[in-house]
């Protein structure tokens, strides 16, 4: 079997077999490559010892040198060599506790989590692959490389991998490894925050979002994300909904892009509903306030996650208006803009859209047109470019203090009321027309004061 390796990690691999070691491209770049896909960055593994590795190149950064880790520069790029290993128990994913270095490429492969990831390639040798992860590639499975149950238990990250590789590549888990999965799930609860961050990511913005399903059914989320096993729990006894709150949450992601931000918000929009579900007499739910409820959680989740601050904002803000009902006129849209932020209102048209397509199909064609005469009056607004926000109204606190008022409290209820009648009417937003209403708001403002 021939792969194209890239004429950068040729030289490298060329350099330090003439210095009479070996070297391979090793782990996702060879599945990534032999599945067609194309290869974030490319490992090398190498009999050589880190120091060794060093005296072979001009330019190297010690990335994890206690690991085995070089990363060695061509151009500007950098290439992660690392040392033949033996793993013991991990600490933080790319760092085992103790490692051993070895002459065996076969003993590095083997402490890789799943097949599908312990191949290695070079052109002398062609494609190394003791532990059959071609056969599962063609069974499309995720296995773990030895025993799962020792697998899982020196790393209990793995158990999320499984479930992001299965997710990125379309594959099954393989039986033994999902038994092994479903009996050590508690031991995530070991693991960094961090880490786990990193995993849920990635699986969330893969093409399957809603193997999801997977981490529920494991155990995963109970230990990482309890939250959502309350939504699996809830049923909605509704017309506008045919599934439990969980799995309408799953069927969301697979209706809104492969983006971090958006496949958060779907995971989170609708997590306030088990605590704000009310029956009524008839017998049907509701879930009044789940939104602002949401925002909280989520909040409080993705803190716990150590997600950014950025993210977290964000996320929040599209949680907690993800179902504020929005009028095709445009005064009802400027308002939602303002309100709901300018960053925020045209992400929500995304949220929205994959919210109702999550739904049942009651209304759903009403729903949809709605929300599309939204979007076309968004779209004029913004052609129009209407002023939705103290930014761009035509009068500042500076013109106010010329035109006499102080600054302080007045001031800010003073724009804000000019920013309103500009919602209302756009044409109003020039500097004459604004001075005019200031003094016609000022005597109302003298009384307050
Ligand atoms: P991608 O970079 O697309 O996320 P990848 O397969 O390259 O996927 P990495 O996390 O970059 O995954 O790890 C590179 C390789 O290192 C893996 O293919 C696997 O062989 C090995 N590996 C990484 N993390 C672990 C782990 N926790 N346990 C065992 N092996 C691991
Ligand atoms: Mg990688």
């Amino acid at each position: 079997m021939e792969m194209k390796l890239p004429e950068k990690v040729k030289r490298i691999i060329k350099t330090i077999e003439d210095a009479g070691y070996e070297a391979y491209a090793v782990g996702g770049c060879v599945r990534d490559s032999i599945l067609g896909r194309e290869p974030d960055d490319w490992d090398i593994t190498t009999s050589a010892s880190p120091h060794q590795v060093k005296a072979l190149f001009r330019r190297t950064v010690d990335t994890g040198i206690r690991h085995g880790t070089v990363t060695v520069m061509v151009d500007r790029e950098g290439f992660e060599v690392t040392t033949y290993r033996i793993d013991g128990e991990y600490e933080d994913g790319r760092h085992p506790k103790e490692v051993v270095f070895t002459k065996e490429l076969e003993e590095d492969l083997r402490r890789r989590d799943f097949t599908v990831n312990a191949m290695a390639y070079n052109d002398r040798r062609g494609l190394v692959d003791v532990f059959g992860g071609m056969e599962d590639i063609g069974k499309r499975l995720i296995r773990c490389v030895g025993s799962p149950q020792e697998r899982f238990g020196e790393d209990a990250l793995r158990l999320m991998r499984a479930v992001r590789f299965s997710a990125q590549l379309g594959y099954a888990i393989e039986g033994k490894t999902a038994a092994a999965m479903k009996s050590l799930a508690g031991n995530l609860g070991k693991i960094s925050a961090e880490r786990i961050r990193t995993e849920l990511v990635k699986l969330l913005v893969s093409p399957h979002p809603d193997y999801l399903r997977i981490c529920y059914e494991t155990g995963i989320t109970a230990v990482v994300l309890p939250e959502f096993d309350r939504c699996m729990e809830t049923a909605q006894n509704n017309p506008h909904h045919c599934y439990t709150v969980g799995e309408h949450i799953l069927h969301s992601l697979r209706y809104v892009r492969e983006d971090k931000v958006l496949r958060l918000a779907m995971l989170l929009h609708d997590i306030g509903k088990p605590e704000t579900k009310t029956t009524d007499g008839e017998g049907t739910d509701h879930f009044h306030g789940h939104g602002p409820a949401g925002e909280r959680m989520a909040e409080r989740i993705l803190r716990r996650l150590k997600f950014d601050n950025d993210t977290i904002d964000t996320v929040g803000k599209l949680v907690k208006y993800h179902d504020y009902d929005v009028e095709p006129a445009p005064r009802c849209v400027r308002r939602a803009i303002h309100k709901t932020g300018e960053d925020i209102f045209p992400l929500l048209f995304d949220v929205k859209r994959a919210d109702i397509m999550a739904q049942g199909t009651y209304l759903r064609a009403e729903k949809e047109e709605k929300l599309e005469r939204v979007k076309a009056v968004y779209g004029d607004i913004v052609k129009a470019g209407d002023c939705v926000s103290l930014k761009t109204l035509a009068v500042s606190g500076k013109d106010l203090m010329e035109a006499g008022m102080k600054p302080g409290k007045e001031m800010g209820e003073m724009l804000q009321k000019l920013l309103e009648a500009v919602l209302e009417e756009p044409g109003k937003n020039t500097k004459e027309e604004l001075l005019k209403l200031y003094e016609y708001f000022l005597p109302s403002f003298h009384k307050i004061g």
